[in-house]
């Protein structure tokens, strides 16, 4: 029998009240789509509409913030469902067992309309530059892909460690972006190995998506001192082969993903005591309550309310402990955090061998100012980008991903560099379409085309596991290297603390406090403090 329906154009207000999963990932992926197929038994299909918009998924699967889960309607019942673990499943399982002529499966690769009809330098192969290359290219323009590292991923490969984001799952994603008219240019520094100015002569339009490699500082007393050094320096350092090494007591600063991640990688190297210290209380953390708890579980102590104040050094220079101060919370900040306030008379002391200052990073903007005067600016904020077009005061040049927001997430990065290349394209040819902007009447009219029972299926009688069942899942089948199971919620195989066998890191990693030579250790140790990007990897 022919059934006849009526489609209803919509709006986001629509989309927000009745697809809050799909309305709140960045790029709007179609969450509730790839879960039914998933649930069909459907898994290229879902792992292709996973990918539609996202031609970062097999990352995400892995590590995304997953702001869909937060929204999931399932939580009013238990608990959210596994967005993220399932596009991960689904990610493993094409790649696992579809091939292509041969080989394994990558992206549906971009169709190719002839010659460029424009070119593209990108700065940045992170994923908000990989993302903007993969439309470009699917839009038909011609684009170079520059990176100072010798791989591309920007910091899901320098700072997101192996045992939470295999790099073979970065390869996959990158797999399926570079084709034809994506020409990857690595070990290659735009401002010393090739200038803006060059790109820009030679280029119909430079996206810059260069990220935040500028380490913030706390700037007290003692912060120089030898053994003090940077979130992000260490784990490039620990997760791209080079030397480096940890004390046995280890205090991280900071409450974000890369303090989380110094504190796991201190173990991993072999620390024994890992303070993780926090200003704010543990409400005001911004990492999510799964990322704390599995941090906790590692046995990493947080201090909560509590600011560094100085930081003590031995009479050789190297650190030797911290003086903190309690605070309390005082009123709310714009973003509506309340702010510490430190009670005098309350200072402390923490032994240490090693600070790792995990405060946020910033852009660096030094070398867009040596060939545009434009640029040259005393705060990055200062660079005037404008919000719709991406674009700079020099016409040709656009900002994208964390260089232009400040650190976010890597979905966030995703979307951004997307927007910027619609932005791009829209600028090299007015006529230019959009790629993959989500179908709104597509996706009522197939909701509507359900039967009442099976269109009912998020709340009761869904197939998928939910969180807290995908976790008890993986804490039993996980292996030690967490390998097998990377997301952040399931690497939480609880590892025998004072094991002497700490095999979490990649082979990359595994530089084992016995064999790291004092030579290494003493350079590791006294590259700290001061660090812009020129000094890594290259
Ligand atoms: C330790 C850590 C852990 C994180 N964990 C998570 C997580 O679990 N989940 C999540 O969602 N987000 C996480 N994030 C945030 C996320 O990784 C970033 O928001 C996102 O990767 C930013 O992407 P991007 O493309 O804007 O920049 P990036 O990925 O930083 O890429 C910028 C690229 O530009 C290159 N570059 C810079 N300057 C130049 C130059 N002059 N010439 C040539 N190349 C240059 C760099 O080498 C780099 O490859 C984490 C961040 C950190 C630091
Ligand atoms: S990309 Fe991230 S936010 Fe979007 S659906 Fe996937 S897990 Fe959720």
């Amino acid at each position: 029998m022919r059934e006849l329906y009526q489609v209803v154009e919509v709006g986001p207000a629509w989309y927000q009240e009745n697809i809050p999963c799909q309305e709140a990932c960045p790029v709007k992926t179609n969450c509730r789509g790839y879960l039914n197929l998933a649930a069909a038994g459907e898994f290229e299909k879902g792992w292709e509409l996973a990918l539609d918009p996202n031609p970062m998924a097999s990352i995400c699967g892995s590590v995304c913030a997953a702001p869909c889960e937060t929204a999931c309607r399932r939580k009013e019942v238990d608990k959210p469902l596994s967005i993220r673990y399932v596009k991960k499943f689904l990610s493993d399982w094409t790649h696992q067992n579809v091939t292509v002529d041969g080989r394994a499966y990558t992206q549906p690769p971009a169709p190719v309309f002839g010659p460029p009809r424009g070119k593209v330098a990108i700065v940045g192969a992170g994923c908000a530059g990989l993302s903007a290359a993969s439309d470009l290219s699917k839009l038909g323009f011609g684009v170079t892909v520059y990176d100072a590292l010798d791989q591309a991923g920007g910091t899901t490969l320098a700072g997101v460690p192996p045992f939470r984001l295999p790099r073979e799952v970065i390869d996959r994603d990158i797999a399926g972006i570079v084709n034809e008219n994506v020409d990857l240019r690595l070990s290659t520094f735009v401002g010393r190995d090739i200038s803006l100015r060059e790109l820009h002569d030679q280029n119909d339009a430079v996206l810059v998506a260069a990220g935040c490699f500028e380490p913030n500082y706390i700037g007290i007393p003692g912060e120089e001192s030898d053994g003090v050094m940077a979130g992000i320096v260490f784990l490039e350092r620990a997760y791209r082969g080079r030397p480096v090494e940890v004390g046995k007591r280890v205090i991280v600063l900071g409450s974000g993903y890369t303090a989380m991640d110094c504190s796991s990688t201190s173990w991993r190297l072999g620390a024994e005591h890992m303070y993780v210290i926090v200003r704010r209380s543990r409400e005001e953390m911004v990492v999510d309550e799964e990322e704390l708890t599995e941090t906790e579980r590692e046995g990493i102590e947080f201090v909560y309310l509590a600011s560094p104040v100085e930081v003590l050094a031995d009479p050789n220079g190297h650190v030797r402990g911290v003086v903190f101060i309690r605070n309390k919370l005082g009123d709310p900040d714009e973003k509506g955090r309340r702010s510490p306030v430190a009670i005098p008379g309350t200072e402390f002391e923490i032994p240490c061998d090693t600070v790792l200052l995990a405060l946020g990073q910033a852009p660096e903007t030094s070398w867009l100012a040596k060939d545009f005067p434009e640029f040259r600016v005393k705060r990055w904020r200062d660079i005037k980008v404008d919000p719709e077009t991406y674009q700079t005061v020099v016409p040709k040049i656009f900002i994208g991903g964390d260089y232009r927001t400040a650190p976010t997430t890597i979905i966030e990065a995703v979307a951004d560099g997307r927007s910027a290349a619609q932005q791009i394209a829209r600028f090299l040819d007015e006529n230019a379409v959009s790629v993959n902007v989500p179908e709104y009447h597509e996706v009522v009219t197939l909701r509507r085309s359900r039967s009442k029972a099976s269109s009912r299926v998020s709340t009761t009688t869904c197939p998928l596991t939910t969180t807290a069942s995908r976790a008890r899942r993986c804490r039993s089948s996980a292996s030690r290297t967490g390998e097998g199971c990377s997301s952040r919620s399931t690497r939480a195989t609880p590892r025998p603390r004072r094991s002497p066998n700490r095999t979490g890191a990649s082979s990359a990693t595994s530089t084992s406090r016995s064999s790291a030579s004092s030579a290494s250790s003493a350079a590791a140790a006294s590259t700290c403090a001061r660090w812009t990007l020129s000094t890594w990897s290259i």
